[in-house]
């Protein structure tokens, strides 16, 4: 017998057919003698318009009570599912987050799980039930609800795969699994029959909403082993592992990150530890930074520029402003709109004119590069925010053409 962790998604579980669609999958599943673990997002558009219901209220609303409203969206989708089986005449247990024992860090909107306590999880399935958990939610040691972040039940499922040393976790998506760009955006992108951990957890940290990062990032750390596949055709999808054949292909993907801004502040005197003080006062805020750029400013000074998600752009500001003196900077600017276009690959490394390349083809389309940043196995490029959806195209055509 093995155990099984099955991801639901929002447009999965969508209204009352995509319900029972799901719930055929599950039934399926446990009908062939596994032991069945549901995990489900909110419905929809659900926490968008939770979101939005929100803004209409208090736009300032404090985190805390912005958590207790958008996991409300998963509570609806796993009554809805446990219905859907009970109907089937299935023996089935839904589970908010902290009933199946998920504690988090407090960082609200964003949380962090710190451990799960499978107590109650193994019971239920001891008894034969399918369990159903709410994605995205947990509990601080505060008894407070937290959500960890948009997109955050990818995470949920991988997190309770690795708790309960499931035999896999399958992620089902309106995609019938990674390609090599956003299938929506490239109408020639090649689905992957398998990609590595590390380069999944490049390109979904890079903008590839199909996996959460911290999911990947997770599933890495405990060798889960982890499926992106469809919920409404039934056929292999793509499997996310520790090596990968990386000769087939020069690069994995191409993808964009249009929630992004530049921040640069100028003015910094020409001393050792400025950087380290400016990003150890930032980390200390949770801001995440990327593709950092430090070059000449006037007068012997420094200019650092580097991006923010979007979300943290006006964090981001407040705290330099606020230790503008003890920094000794002029001035803070910033850009929203730009992107940050990058392609991902762990074949790149040893194929010299892979950077030509996706250089030479944003050339040809006529956009212009502001900063560039590239490791091992992969490369960024910020650009102009309207012209991202051109730059993933040309550098795809230039890959795979
Ligand atoms: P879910 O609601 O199931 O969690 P998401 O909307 O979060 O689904 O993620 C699936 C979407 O990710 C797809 O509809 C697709 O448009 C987008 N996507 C972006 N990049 C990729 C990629 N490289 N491969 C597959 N899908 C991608
Ligand atoms: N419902 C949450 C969101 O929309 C979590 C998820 O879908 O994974 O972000
Ligand atoms: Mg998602």
């Amino acid at each position: 017998m093995s155990l099984i962790v099955q991801k639901f998604g929002g447009s999965s579980v969508a209204n009352a057919d995509r319900i029972r669609n799901v719930a055929g999958i599950v039934a399926d599943t446990y009908s062939a003698g596994n032991q069945v673990v549901v995990v489900v997002s909110a419905q929809g558009d659900t926490t968008d318009e939770l979101i939005a219901k929100a803004n209409e209220i208090n736009p300032k609303a404090s985190k805390r009570e912005m958590d207790m409203l958008l996991s409300t969206g998963e509570q609806i989708s796993i009554a809805l599912l446990a219905m859907a089986l009970e109907a089937m005449g299935y023996s089935v247990k839904s589970l908010t987050g902290w009933q199946a024992g998920f504690s988090t860090d407090s960082n609200h909107g964003g949380a962090r799980i710190r451990n799960i306590n499978t107590d109650r999880l193994e019971n239920e399935l001891s008894k034969n039930n399918i369990v159903i958990v709410a994605g995205f939610q947990g509990l601080n040691r505060y008894d407070d609800i937290t959500t960890l972040g948009r997109g955050g039940s990818d995470t949920s499922a991988v997190a309770l795969a690795a708790a309960l040393h499931a035999d896999k976790c399958q992620i089902f998506t309106d995609v019938d699994g990674v390609y090599t760009a956003d299938p929506r955006l490239v109408k020639n992108a090649v689905k992957l029959d398998e990609i590595s951990y590390d380069e999944m957890l490049e390109l979904a940290s890079l903008g590839a909403q199909v996996l959460h990062n911290r999911s990947v990032e997770m599933a890495k750390k405990y060798g889960v082993d982890l499926e992106v596949l469809s919920s409404l055709e039934r056929k292999p999808g793509t499997k996310v592992k520790e090596v990968v054949d990386v000769e087939k292909l020069l690069i994995r993907g191409v993808t964009k990150d249009d929630k992004s801004a530049r921040v640069s502040v100028l003015g910094i005197p020409d001393v050792p530890g400025t950087a380290f003080r400016l990003f150890t006062l930032l980390g200390k805020y949770k801001v995440n930074v990327d593709v950092i750029l430090q070059s000449l400013g006037q007068d012997h000074t420094q200019e650092i520029s580097f991006t923010v998600p979007m979300d943290q752009l006006q964090t981001t500001i407040q705290v330099l402003n606020d230790a503008k003196e003890t920094l000794g900077f002029t001035e803070v600017a910033y850009n929203d709109q730009i992107s940050k276009v990058s392609i991902v690959g762990a074949g790149m490394a040893t194929n010299p004119g892979v950077a030509s390349k996706m250089f030479g083809a944003l050339y040809e389309a006529n956009i212009n590069i502001h900063m560039i940043s590239t490791s091992e196995i992969k490369i960024s490029v910020l650009i102009d925010r309207k012209d991202s959806d051109k730059a993933v195209i040309a550098i795809h055509n230039a890959f795979y053409e």
